[in-house]
């Protein structure tokens, strides 16, 4: 297959261009490198078959020559750490709206499917827990979180309409928060920073009292939802959720970070951001049902292959 990723040389993006590549696909990589980093796609440059398209997808996606005609297209491009987001966060809002047009017109000319990668944020500060793709959230509209959350709601509806109003072929997923290879050392999460910290002993940056909760899904598990997902019976166009169903505290992971890399660290208790969610845990049930989809890597050893990763980076 002929196939685009927009955010192609971010965190999950690279993992996406890496395996369908393998598997002997054709791959179109676009990014404008905001966030994303040429690094996580170098190994890829060289070989056949592997295109990369520097690109901001808020302008138009040119149907060009190179890429013939197109089957399949996963919308990644965004910043999606909280202080990514917060530092840019017109040209977050742009990137999920006027990108998501741009990937839906293209699609729409191309005759392919599309994935758009919604995110938890929809559901804001939840007030049902676990999550069902059928809660409708509680989302400030006015806070440094909105940008994301509201632009990745507001984008589900596009490709909502895309397909009701056009025929698109679209799938919407809601990620929860997932880790792995290819983070970015400094974009500001909570498992990078843990990680760096801990391998240089120094403190950890712990943010309220860290009884707040997540659940995190490894990369490979994460790409496997995705992958299923664009190749699901086109009558399911989501959302669905995504992620890993083991709800942790914020303490809870820094002890288990701190334990696998020995570290001497301490932890260092700073105020809890603006709008910080308090619980998040994802309802897997339609996942399960339509995709047969399921995380089968535990934290622990997602962590241990995380923590490698970042020690080589330094
Ligand atoms: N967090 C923390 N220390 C950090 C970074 C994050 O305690 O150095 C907390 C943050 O306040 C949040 C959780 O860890 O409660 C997850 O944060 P992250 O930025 O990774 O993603 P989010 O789920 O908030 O989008």
């Amino acid at each position: 297959m002929r196939i685009v990723i927009t955010g192609g040389a971010g965190f999950l993006g690279s993992h996406i261009c890496e395996r369908l590549h393998s598997e002997g696909n054709i791959i179109f990589c676009l990014d404008n490198f905001c966030t994303g980093r040429k690094k996580n796609i170098q190994h890829l440059l060289d070989k056949d078959y592997f295109y990369l398209i520097e690109h901001d997808i808020c302008n138009p996606i040119p149907s060009n020559s190179l890429f013939g005609k197109i089957d399949q297209i996963y919308n990644l491009a965004s910043p999606a750490s909280p202080p990514a987001y917060g530092s840019i966060p017109i040209e977050t809002f742009e990137t999920n709206i006027l990108g998501s047009i741009n990937c839906l017109e293209f699609a729409l000319k191309q005759n392919a499917t599309v994935l758009f990668t919604s995110s938890s944020e929809v559901y804001g500060e939840a007030l049902v827990h676990p999550q069902p793709e059928s809660y409708w959230g509680n989302v400030n509209s006015v806070g440094p979180r909105s940008c994301y959350d509201l632009s990745k709601k507001a984008g589900e509806t596009l490709y909502y309409d895309y397909n009701r109003i056009y025929g698109v072929k679209t799938k919407i997923v809601r990620l929860f928060n997932s880790f792995g290879t290819n983070m970015r050392p400094d974009d500001g999460r909570v498992v990078s920073n843990f990680i760096l910290q801990s391998i240089k002993n120094e403190p950890i940056t712990l943010y309220g009292d860290g009884s707040q909760t997540r659940s995190f899904c490894f990369v490979d598990d994460t790409i496997n939802g995705l992958i299923k997902m664009i190749n699901s019976d086109p009558s399911f166009i989501g959302p669905v959720n995504i992620g890993n169903p083991n709800e942790i505290t914020i303490n809870e992971l820094a002890q288990t970070v701190i334990k696998l890399t020995n570290s001497k660290s301490e932890i260092e208790y700073r105020p809890l951001p603006q709008d910080d969610p308090t619980r998040r845990c994802p309802d897997i049930l339609l996942a399960k049902e339509k995709l047969g989809w399921e995380p089968k890597v535990s934290l622990e050893d997602g962590l241990i292959k995380t923590i490698e990763y970042f020690r080589d980076t330094l």
